[in-house]
């Protein structure tokens, strides 16, 4: 079928909740190619999940090994990638334990739960995020994100959720009330518009956090999984910071990345926490099934023996210094965040800047009111880094 056909079929069936540009047919590593032929640098990376590019040869062998063993079963019985997969990710994080679910929003949604459970006794509810988040498309979801476009037409919102002003600790000492439960965060906010914590913030914060007897949530849905070069987002920003040494949240939403493309989330609860949510009172039908967890299994491997960490720390600094070389031209006014996770503000329409990158051959993400978002595979190499850079010279 060709791109008029499909885009039929999408115009008569599908729910217009997105607007889409091209009809997608195939890839491979960091490209992909649409039904007319056409091949694109994909550096939108299914927005932040292709951490390996497309059809990884381990992620294939891992679906067809696990498919031929067992691929769904329920959470009423015990099998063993769940378990060594939530033993990899606490390993990675810190003590504790996981719940698996399917999406960031369910992950988020586990960590509300996680809050007002722990917050019951006390008839404390009230959970703090910051304006310009992201936190998912749920109902929860939207009441927790701090964008008025997200909320519009869906009200009365869930209760329970304000929103203070990103990286300002003042308004969130100020924000705080005998109700308040927790905190949450993204360590480098990605749909608003790449927009990375202070470290100093964030230490502050923890801090305040353990006073106040309040939860500290880590939406690390985007920028987690190595994206920044280090497994979560903080363990980056706080690299050599004074006083960062040991950051740990109480609670850590993960998705996206996690499953290279499979669809898994996992929320991460620290150990004083980890055995608050007791058989029955939360759950999801296919959280955790074996075949998510071998895939996100061999994510979690490819990343470590193929060394990606430190390949999109490197690349992530080839792109910024690219990208920034660009901002004499007036062209890019202005290039955040680091790793697999960057993004620049441009002059101009971004939405236009992103529809002649594709025209180009080059996919981008647009994000907050002005931002392109190159959000490229962990395994992107130093020449595909060039090729991008060249094509974002040319086009814009
Ligand atoms: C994508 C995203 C979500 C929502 O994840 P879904 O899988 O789309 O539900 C939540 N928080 C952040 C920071 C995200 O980037």
């Amino acid at each position: 079928m060709n791109t008029e056909t499909i885009r039929q079929m999408f115009d008569e069936y599908v729910v217009p909740t997105y607007s889409r540009s091209l009809a997608l047919s195939h890839g491979h590593g960091s490209r992909v190619w649409d039904v007319e032929g056409k091949s694109y640098l994909d550096f939108g990376g299914g927005v932040a999940v292709n951490s390996l590019g497309h059809t990884p040869e381990c992620l294939r062998r891992a679906l067809e090994e696990q498919a031929a063993k067992l691929i769904h079963c329920s959470n009423l019985y015990y099998h063993e990638p769940q378990g060594l997969l939530a033993r990899e990710l606490v390993e990675l994080t810190g003590p504790g334990k996981v719940f698996f679910c399917n999406s960031g929003a369910e992950a988020n949604e586990a960590l509300f739960k996680l809050a007002r459970r722990f917050g019951d006794p006390d008839g404390r509810y009230e959970i703090i995020t910051a304006q310009r988040s992201f936190h998912g498309r749920t109902l929860a979801g939207i009441s927790a994100t701090g964008q008025e476009k997200v909320k519009t037409g869906f009200g009365p919102l869930m209760p329970g959720f304000k929103h203070i002003p990103y990286n300002d600790f003042h308004a969130l000492v100020g924000a705080i009330t005998p109700q308040t439960v927790a905190v949450m965060l993204e360590g480098i906010q990605g749909e608003g518009g790449i927009y990375p914590a202070d470290p100093e913030y964030l230490v502050k914060v923890r801090q305040l956090a353990k006073e106040r007897n309040i939860l500290l949530l880590w939406d690390g849905i985007q920028c987690g999984f190595f994206r920044t070069g280090r497994f979560m987002s903080y363990q980056t920003l706080l690299e050599d910071f004074p006083g960062g040494e040991g950051f740990l949240p109480d609670g850590i939403a993960m998705a996206k990345s996690l499953g290279g493309g499979f669809p898994i989330g996992a929320a991460w609860m620290a150990k004083p926490y980890a055995d608050l949510l007791q058989p029955g009172s939360h759950g999801t039908t296919y959280g955790g099934t074996p075949l998510a967890c071998a895939v996100a299994l061999a994510v979690l491997h490819e990343v470590r023996e193929k060394r990606l960490d430190a390949n999109i720390r490197e690349r992530g600094r080839q792109l910024k210094a690219g990208l920034s070389a660009l901002m004499p031209s007036g062209k890019i006014e202005e290039v955040r965040g680091c790793g697999g996770m960057i993004g620049a503000a441009v002059a101009g329409s971004h939405l236009e800047a992103a529809a002649r990158l594709r025209e180009a051959g080059l996919l981008v993400v647009p994000a907050g009111t002005n931002v392109l978002r190159f959000l490229l595979p962990l395994n992107a190499s130093e020449a595909e880094v060039e090729e991008a850079l060249e094509l974002v010279k040319n086009a814009l």
